[in-house]
């Protein structure tokens, strides 16, 4: 079944490499990480709710939302 979701995406370009990372505070999903303290974070699209949080958070517009269809499993993962 595919739905229209709200998926963040990250602009690596904006991204500032902050210590810590507000967005990733700021995600209740614990969706959003870092692999590396040298890269900007990234996304878990199984546990993110497309709260929007993190992109509010962000003080550089490093993380943006977009409206995406996706085919979603039944317990509602995309
Ligand atoms: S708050 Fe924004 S600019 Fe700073 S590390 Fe997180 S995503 Fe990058
Ligand atoms: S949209 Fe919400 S759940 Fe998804 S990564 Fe951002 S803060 Fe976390």
């Amino acid at each position: 079944m595919f739905e229209k979701i709200t998926v963040p995406r990250i602009l690596a370009g904006r991204c500032r490499l902050c210590s810590p990372c507000p967005s990733i505070e700021a995600c209740r999903s614990k969706a959003l990480f870092r692999l590396d303290e040298d890269e900007p974070p990234v996304v878990e699209q199984a546990y993110c709710q497309g709260c929007g949080d993190c992109a509010g958070a962000c003080p550089y517009s490093a993380i943006t939302l977009k409206t995406v269809k996706a085919e979603v499993l039944r317990d509602g993962r995309a």
